[in-house]
């Protein structure tokens, strides 16, 4: 059985490459072809952190995450989110390998999300908004700018500084000291942070805008207010999201589609709807990210 590290995953992982293969979970997951159970959190109590465990089996991919999400970590310049996966050899059951996580989580993430903009945006969308500085927001703007070609992208970040940071590493981008000002002019909103309380206000959207809130801080917490989500709601598991996802639970938002039934075509959105993708993240995006790992670690 092999051991793979986050530098032999970072070696071989390109997001563009991730992308159809996140697109190809997700149809496979929503269209029945993969067993998988809502993730299973317990509260690492008094430490402040979750742990998480979350399988998958599908016909050419089985395994399971081990997540932990430590909020505090930021405070001591650690990473918010460590994971560890092992696959199986499907046909047999046999181990395969133990594969570093971290990045994994980090790309596969935003994968999902480009899969979603690049299914509902307008291909001449040019604004682009991210709400969040941090590890999955730089994700973000790396796999949103492969599937549209954004001219005009405003971050916003709870600590300024870090919005200033990133918006200087970024081609097209700028920091915004308002989430408003920021939101008001973007085609596409994505929101990234793991904020208790809403840093989206639906008011502020345009008609039309395509939003993906990312960020998960427990099922009691929403970082989008409720007349955001009283938009079309598309999420990446129905189940998932009904059992997890503060942004759903909170505003009893109805789901109007997973994210694999509009990318299979058995669902459509309108181009001038104003829809937002729940993400909280699912077991199959890990195992198919690490699958693709393997296999180009194999070639
Ligand atoms: P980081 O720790 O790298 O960044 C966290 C971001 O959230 C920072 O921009 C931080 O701002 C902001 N933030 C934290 N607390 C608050 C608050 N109370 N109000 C407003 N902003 C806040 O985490 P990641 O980038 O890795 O993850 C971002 C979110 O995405 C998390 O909630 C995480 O759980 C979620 N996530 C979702 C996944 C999915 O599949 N849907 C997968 C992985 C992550 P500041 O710089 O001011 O601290």
């Amino acid at each position: 059985m092999q051991y793979v590290d986050e530098k032999m995953v970072a070696s071989v992982l390109r997001m563009a490459d991730l992308i159809p293969v996140m697109r190809k979970a997700m149809i496979d997951f929503s269209m029945g072809k993969i067993a998988q159970p809502p993730r299973r959190l317990i509260e690492v109590q008094p430490h402040g952190g979750f742990f998480g465990s979350m399988p998958a089996a599908g016909e050419n991919a089985l395994g399971a995450k081990l997540v932990t999400f430590y909020p505090g970590n930021a405070k001591i310049n650690m990473h918010t989110h460590m994971a560890m996966i092992i696959l199986f050899r499907p046909e047999t059951g046999e181990p395969l390998a133990i594969m570093d996580g971290r990045l994994i989580t980090e790309m596969r993430t935003a994968a999902v999300t480009a899969a979603y903009v690049d299914a509902v945006a307008d291909s001449g969308v040019k604004g682009l908004a991210i709400l969040g500085a941090g590890v999955q927001a730089k994700s973000h703007l790396e796999a949103l700018s492969i599937v549209r070609n954004f001219k005009d992208i405003r971050i916003w970040n709870r600590t300024a500084g870090r919005a200033e940071k990133l918006a200087a590493e970024t081609d097209y981008a700028q920091a915004f000291i308002s989430a408003e000002e920021a939101v008001r002019d973007a085609q596409v909103v994505v929101a990234v942070t793991s904020a208790t309380k809403p840093v989206l206000a639906g008011k502020w959207l345009q008609s039309g805008t395509k939003v993906a809130s990312v960020g998960w801080s427990g099922p009691n917490c929403g970082e989008v207010d409720a007349e955001t989500m009283s938009h079309t709601v598309i999420v990446d598991s129905r189940e998932g999201t009904v059992a997890d996802s503060g942004n759903i639970k909170q505003h009893n938002a109805p789901i109007y589609a997973e994210l694999g039934e509009i990318l299979a075509g058995k669902k459509e959105v309108r181009a001038d709807a104003t829809v937002v993708f729940d993400s909280i993240g699912i077991a199959c995006q890990d195992i198919a990210a690490a699958t693709l790992v393997l296999d180009k670690l194999a070639l």
